[in-house]
């Protein structure tokens, strides 16, 4: 069934971040635009980025800098970023009249501090230039006449249009409408896609004690990461503990390689909990603190010796008999286990958390297969593809959002 006669200039499939950002890009420039998206709104996923803050971009105006932080990807970027880059990303929101404030680590944020204000400056904008947005609409499948893409079929019947943007996003949170769709339809399209997995996701730990502190953030501490026993890499920074292990933006960060270990054997890691302070030091320290505690028993003066909120953890970690004893009856060797302990918190990595955690998925249309100057597919030259389909390594700190901005900008100027 053919919906209506109309053929638009260009559809863009999937209302999330990229596509949104090339929807706008296309209706500015003139052309008939219509967004189809399987959810009731566009943006779900861009609502709960940034714990609802939205990391919108990372300050770093240094291109070179910058594309750092996309590991193996960063040779195929240059292009892309040299026609909108990040310098444009705060331009162009700034133009929507949402400015946007640096933080810690050069990440960028709304000054509003509200995803939803992202979403609304991208949706009012779609407005305002007349793109047509259709929600609660699945597409399922690509029409194909003479090697041409012509249209797609939906769950409302077929769409026509000269050009078509897909902006269907990976794998993560899938309850936010990302599904892997786009992955299907690239590969019937004839592309190759790279297996997505999990890379910016929490870890888990089976160790009891981790599980029992969670809600606890650590925000100064080093965990140090063991493949079979042997020592891989130290990370210093703030950690999140979590009913399942742990996470926060330095773990995040060190999954992709976490899972690598994974793959090859057994994975240890240890925490420090005192970073700044030699084991030597942190002896004297507790010393002072027994020493002013004789008489109360070591359980009592837990919170005096470990860090805040961590009193859960060494209630398990220390021997019952030891707990209970008065500060003046523990003896030298107990002593030093506690100090050592403090150092050397170990925790058992079993796996990486699954899609439904992750914050970026790695995987998706592999680089050469696209013109990363126009977003076009090498294969049809009508189909221009952006965001989470793409197979970059992101880190988290707006990298993520950013490859939206930057290929939902160029598929929208050249669709
Ligand atoms: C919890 C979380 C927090 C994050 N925080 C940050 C952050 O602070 N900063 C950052 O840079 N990155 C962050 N990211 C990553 C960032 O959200 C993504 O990179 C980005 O949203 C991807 O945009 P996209 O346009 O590719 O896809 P999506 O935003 O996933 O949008 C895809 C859209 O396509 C629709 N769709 C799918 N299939 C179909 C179909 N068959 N028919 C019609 N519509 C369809 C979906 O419903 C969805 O609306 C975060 C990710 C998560 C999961």
């Amino acid at each position: 069934m053919q919906k209506d006669n109309k053929i638009w200039d260009v559809i863009v499939i999937g209302g999330g971040a990229s596509g949104m950002m090339a929807g706008v890009v296309s209706a500015r420039r003139g052309k008939s635009v219509i967004i189809l998206e399987k959810n009731k709104k566009l943006g779900e996923k861009l609502k709960i980025t940034g714990g609802g803050r939205c990391n919108i971009t990372n300050a770093e105006y240094d291109i070179h800098k910058f594309l750092e932080h996309y590991g193996k990807s960063k040779d195929f970027l240059f292009s892309p970023f040299s026609i909108f880059g990040v310098e444009d990303t705060f331009k162009f929101f700034e133009s929507l009249g949402l400015p946007l404030v640096i933080e810690a680590r050069k990440r960028a944020f709304p000054k509003s501090e509200k995803a939803y204000d992202v979403y609304d400056a991208l949706k009012k904008e779609l407005e305002k230039n007349k793109a047509t947005i259709k929600t609660n609409i699945i597409v399922t499948k690509f029409i194909i006449i003479n090697e041409k893409v012509v249209g797609v079929k939906t769950t409302d019947g077929s769409y026509f249009a000269k050009s078509f943007v897909l902006a269907t996003g990976g794998l993560s949170h899938p309850e936010t409408g990302s599904t892997g769709d786009g992955f299907r339809f690239l590969k019937d399209l004839g592309h190759k896609i790279e297996k997505p997995n999990p890379s910016v996701v929490p870890l888990e730990v089976s160790d009891k004690w981790v599980h029992e502190l969670s809600g606890v953030t650590l925000s100064f501490m080093k965990i140090t990461f063991y493949l079979d026993g042997k020592k891989q890499f130290s990370k210093t920074g703030k950690i999140l503990f979590t009913h399942f292990g742990l996470s926060g933006p330095l773990i995040l960060n060190s999954a992709s390689y976490v899972g690598s270990l994974l793959q090859a054997g057994r994975v240890d890691a240890f925490i420090d909990a005192y970073p700044d302070t030699t084991l030597g030091d942190l002896e004297d320290k507790i010393v002072k603190i027994f020493d002013k505690n004789k008489n109360k028993i070591l359980k009592n003066i837990l919170k005096e010796i470990v860090p805040d909120g961590m009193t859960k953890a060494f209630e398990i970690l220390i021997d019952k008999d030891i707990l209970e004893t008065k500060v003046h009856s523990i003896k030298k060797d107990d002593r030093k286990a506690i100090v050592l302990l403090l150092k050397n918190l170990k925790v058992h990595i079993t796996n990486l958390m699954g899609y439904d955690r992750a914050v970026v998925v790695d995987g998706g249309l592999v680089l050469t297969e696209v013109n990363l100057k126009t977003m076009q597919s090498k294969i049809f030259d009508n189909l221009f593809i952006t965001g989470d389909l793409l197979n970059i390594n992101r880190q988290s700190g707006g990298f993520g959002l950013q490859i939206c901005w930057t290929t939902g900008y160029i598929a929208g100027t050249n669709a």
